[in-house]
């Protein structure tokens, strides 16, 4: 299926800067080792050139020394949740309640600090109200720098428990006819793709997350609608009874898919179809532990459960050649790159965390084409880090050594640029 990319409508319009970064260390994403002393010819808010070592700049360029740096590409977070996952404040008493307005340019704040971390690109999975598609039109408008956002609108689910807990998240549809028609609102809404909730959530005790929430004509519905109009399918998956028809009926990106594990046939599938795994392993944990004392006992032991589940299938899924996605699911959005240690902690190289976070996470979206490697014709959204993600990829959640970030070509954030008087 073609990959329809109307996320890249939003973006800034392409510096007319022409930039010259030489000297990095560049991991491009496609070669397994960095290559030492290469130079990058951004321009017209493209690459247009990576140049080997002693390479000289063509003229009319400005030369950036990234001095032996780390440049890589910008970072994607294929799971979040874009107008929840950002941290609210909280009036004390006597102060007055939050304007209606006011939270708006509390995730303008926390979008610029995204950028910030060298996460380029975010894919919103469910939000409630209007409040991502007006931060990304605010940026469109270059109201402030932050990262590209592409969104599902409201997530379509079945009438379930879940529309109770999560109140204006889901358009809930019953039935082939209101599920073509939930797709096509989303569609109309402005969404790059569509998100379904296949099973039910672990966050939700009222819900059992084993058998498929919907028939599986109103998935093959859904599917068919949203692929036909040249949009993907994400699908909230936990059992396998409902995962199994996630891919059965072709759906693009697996989110969760913790027990995949114990369906190895169904991961080869994955593979041979090229379906992405997200394994979101950083709300697992975090509802496993540090939040146990908000959420209920059964969620928890649940919970725990599904962390060694997700460790394993984590595994399983790179035997299988399945290709993963990082997703972080968790808040706030700007600490999202411990999704990748988190990756690591459970069983991935360095280089494997990297390239779920880069090319992985490109492919999971359709922006494979634009993004996702360092490689002339592709958008440049690049990041250069002070040090080496490789052998030491904590560097990607420290922000004093995020050095640059590039989005389109524009240099809009990173310690270079924060240079104090
Ligand atoms: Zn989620």
């Amino acid at each position: 299926m073609p990959p329809r990319l109307p996320a890249l409508i939003a973006d800034p319009p392409p510096s007319d800067d022409r930039l010259w970064l030489a000297n990095a260390r560049l991991l491009d994403g496609i070669a397994p080792s960095p290559i030492e002393g290469a130079s990058v010819l951004v321009e017209d808010g493209r690459i247009a050139l990576v140049a080997r070592a002693g390479e000289a700049p063509p003229e009319g360029c400005r030369t950036i020394d990234l001095a032996g740096r780390t440049l890589l590409p910008g970072l994607t977070d294929a799971h979040s949740h874009v107008g929840l996952a950002f941290e609210k404040p909280v009036p004390l008493s006597g102060a007055e309640t939050l304007l209606p307005g006011t939270l708006a340019h509390v995730l303008a704040a926390e979008l610029r600090e995204v950028v910030r971390m060298g996460i380029t690109t975010v894919r919103d999975v469910g939000s409630i109200g209007d409040i991502v598609v007006e931060a990304r039109q605010a940026m469109r408008y270059g109201a402030f720098s932050g990262p590209r956002v592409l969104t599902c609108g409201r997530i379509v689910s079945p009438t379930g428990p879940g529309g109770r807990f999560f109140a204006g998240m889901y358009r809930e549809a019953d039935g082939v006819d209101d599920v073509r028609r939930a797709v096509r609102e989303q569609l109309r809404y402005g969404a790059d793709f569509v998100k379904v909730m296949t099973t039910g959530a672990r966050t939700v005790e009222l819900e059992d997350p084993d058998p498929p929430q919907l028939t599986r004509d109103e998935l093959t519905a859904l599917v068919e609608e949203a692929h036909r109009m040249g949009y993907r399918v994400c699908a909230h998956c936990e059992g396998l009874p409902g995962t199994e028809l996630a891919i059965e009926e072709g759906v693009d990106t697996i989110e969760h898919g913790m027990y995949l594990n114990q369906r190895p046939d169904l991961l080869e599938r994955m593979a041979a179809n090229g379906q992405t795994l997200v394994p979101t392993l950083s709300f697992l944990i975090g509802l496993a532990e540090a939040r146990s004392a908000t959420w209920t006992p059964l969620l928890v032991e649940l919970g725990r459960h599904n962390v060694e589940q997700a460790q394993l299938t984590l595994v399983a899924a790179r035997e299988a050649g399945v290709t993963l996605a990082m997703g972080y699911d968790s808040s706030p959005l700007r600490t999202a790159t411990n999704e990748l240690l988190a990756l690591i902690d459970f069983g991935l190289t360095a280089g494997e965390a990297l390239a779920a976070a880069t090319t992985g996470s490109a492919y999971a979206l359709g922006l494979d084409d634009a993004i996702g490697t360092v490689e002339p014709g592709k958008l440049a959204d690049l990041l250069v880090v002070d040090g080496d993600p490789l052998s030491e990829p904590g560097v990607l959640c420290d922000r004093a050594r995020i050095w640059l970030v590039l989005r389109v070509g524009t240099a809009v954030a990173g310690s270079s640029l924060e240079t104090s008087l």
